[in-house]
């Protein structure tokens, strides 16, 4: 299986040549084609596996572009810190030479929020959040989640085991209902099967097995 036969587009596999990634690995194979249709995405696979680019690089190419001012299309909600630094430089890596330019916005706790309220004036087209600093975002009107494309929820696991149930069901509420919903994942207890369940509309399932 190659990049090329996943239908991503030239600028798309320009940036992940130039990651020198040879070959998709298999949760970026199954994924990709899905999340490029649009379709609701519920992804199992292991720590390591690759799920950052399976639904970054597909929601890159499925960006609208040129909005002014700059509207939120996709919510990325990650558990902590560190991992919205991850997806930001993946992100970053895809959208550093698409013209016009591609804004993110990393919005994560523990830091003074004054300067992520001045980087989103003017909008953003790509947030990536955890859930309460996001909701302090809210509460200060620093963003609107009302023309928001498509939702992912990476490491969803780890986003219920952390206690952020309640601060997700706050966001839900607040994005459009016609969306598309992508959950990653490296395991899926019994309550995030649930809420996978209820977010998702016909929703896609890949479960790539576990490798040694
Ligand atoms: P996961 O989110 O499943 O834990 P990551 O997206 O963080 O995994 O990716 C794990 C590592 O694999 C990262 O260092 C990333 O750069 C690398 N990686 C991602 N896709 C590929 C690929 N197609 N080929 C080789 N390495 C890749
Ligand atoms: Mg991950």
């Amino acid at each position: 299986m190659s990049f090329s036969t996943l239908g991503l587009s030239p600028e798309i596999l320009l940036a992940i040549g130039g990651q020198h990634y040879s070959d998709p690995t298999p949760i970026q194979s199954a994924a990709i084609p899905h999340i490029l249709q649009g379709h609701d995405v519920i992804a199992e696979a292991q720590t390591g596996s690759g799920k950052t680019l399976a639904f970054c690089a597909p929601l890159v190419q499925s960006l609208k572009k040129s909005v002014r001012p700059r509207v939120i299309q996709y919510l990325i909600l990650v558990p902590t810190r560190d991992l919205a630094t991850q997806v930001a430089m993946t992100l970053e890596a895809l959208t550093k030479n698409t013209t016009p330019s591609i804004k993110l916005a990393v919005l994560f706790g523990g830091v003074s929020i004054n300067p992520q309220m001045l980087h989103l004036r003017g909008g953003a087209d790509i947030v990536i959040a955890t859930p309460g600093r996001l909701l302090d975002l809210i509460d200060h009107n620093a963003l609107s989640l009302s023309f928001v494309r498509s939702l992912v929820l990476d490491e969803a696991d780890r986003l219920l085991e952390l206690g952020f149930a309640e601060e997700l069901q706050r966001i839900l509420n607040l994005l459009p209902v016609a969306r598309q919903n992508l959950l990653f994942s490296a395991t899926f207890a019994p309550l995030l099967n649930e809420l996978a369940t209820k977010l998702c509309q016909s929703p896609v399932r890949i479960q790539v097995p576990a490798t040694e």
